[in-house]
């Protein structure tokens, strides 16, 4: 385990689970870490003056050097990455990314990193055995054979395979998780790379604001999918990134729930009741999506358990807060 004054780099630090990964070290007193995004300061969602801050693009070999120097673990968070709306229509962008991990998992092995992170996706999982809205929790097996999600999810089960051999043929410790749909402030809320529950928070505090009592919903809202919240989240980053375990494992919640039971959901926080419009068209992923958590509760004894009800509350207060600043008046 790294020490207090151990350099620790975030790379993607300046997004949704990245940040708060830096600020869950700096809460536990690590005193040097480094955060590494491409966006300018001003527009990572949590920035700390007592960070070594490094805007840098990351798909470029010798930014990547300049991210590892001296680092003792790295969290490999960065990527091109958004909602369904997003890496539907950005498959080539997500793609590039395998740029970002070649790189950054060069530069770790040459600078002497101790132990490297990955997060991994759901979205490495064969479509094939997501067809069905009544879903049989996804198993770690069930990526093989692989049918990962078109673009985005090809690229992260390239790159699991990729750490797979950095450890076996150069040393490297690598530790990957398969993450299932994050939630909790911080995230991305509007401009078209957020997820369900950030959309669908904002839609309903729209409409609230506006007295407009209606909302459109992506598909026919009997999807199927669990959702963790950002706590559990950095709990298992770290868990896993401390541990033997060399396989990549879910890490999501397994508590499953329909959109449109996410919607009731939001619906109640926000007490009040909306006209539904359905919406065909627009993407809406494979059909139902679950965590089967056998594997980390026989590693750990755990799983993520956050209350989905609990968490939403959380999220919605805060787009609240950002929405009204930004529109409120
Ligand atoms: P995010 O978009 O908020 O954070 C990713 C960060 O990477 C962004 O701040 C972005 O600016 C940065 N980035 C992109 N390209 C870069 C580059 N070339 N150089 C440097 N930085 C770059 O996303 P997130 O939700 O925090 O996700 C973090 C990681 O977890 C990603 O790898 C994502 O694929 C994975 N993941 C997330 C979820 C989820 O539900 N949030 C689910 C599965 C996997």
């Amino acid at each position: 385990m790294a020490k207090k004054d151990d350099l620790i780099v975030v790379c993607g630090g300046g997004g949704f689970i990245g940040g708060h990964l830096v600020a869950d070290f700096r809460r536990q007193g690590y005193t040097n870490i480094r955060s590494v995004d491409i966006k300018p300061f001003d527009e990572w969602e949590q920035c700390f003056e007592d960070v070594d801050n490094l805007q840098a693009d990351l798909r470029l070999r010798d930014s990547c050097y300049q991210a590892a120097d001296g680092a003792n673990e790295i969290y490999m968070l960065a990527a091109d990455m958004g909602g369904m709306g997003f890496i539907e229509t950005h498959k080539a962008a997500c793609m590039l990314s395998v740029l970002i991990s070649t790189h950054m998992l060069l530069a770790a092995k040459d600078c002497g990193c101790q132990r490297y992170f990955y997060s991994s996706s759901a979205c490495v999982y064969n479509a094939d055995k997501q067809k069905d809205t009544d879903v049989v929790p996804l198993k770690e097996e069930d990526a093989y054979p692989a049918m990962a999600e078109d673009g985005y999810g090809w690229e992260k089960l390239f790159t699991e395979r990729m750490c797979r051999h950095f450890r076996e043929d150069f040393g490297l410790t690598t530790r990957m998780a398969r993450f299932h749909n994050v939630y909790g402030p911080f995230g991305t809320w509007e401009g078209g790379r957020e997820k369900a529950p950030a959309a669908i928070c904002r839609k309903v505090i729209h409409a609230k604001h506006t007295g407009e009592h209606e909302m459109e919903i992506w598909g026919d809202g009997t999807r199927t999918r669990s959702f963790m919240f950002i706590d559990d989240c950095l709990k298992g980053i770290q868990m896993f990134t401390q541990s033997d375990v060399e396989e990549p494992l879910n890490l999501g919640s397994d508590e499953l729930v329909t959109v449109n039971g996410l919607v009731d959901i939001v619906e109640d926080i926000a007490g009040i009741k909306l006209k539904r419009n359905y919406d065909l068209t627009k993407p809406q992923g494979v059909n139902g999506r679950n965590s089967d958590n056998t594997l980390i509760q026989k590693y750990f004894g755990w799983e993520p358990s956050i209350r989905l009800r609990d968490g939403m509350a959380k999220t919605y207060a805060w787009i609240h807060d950002q929405y009204m600043a930004k529109y409120g008046s």
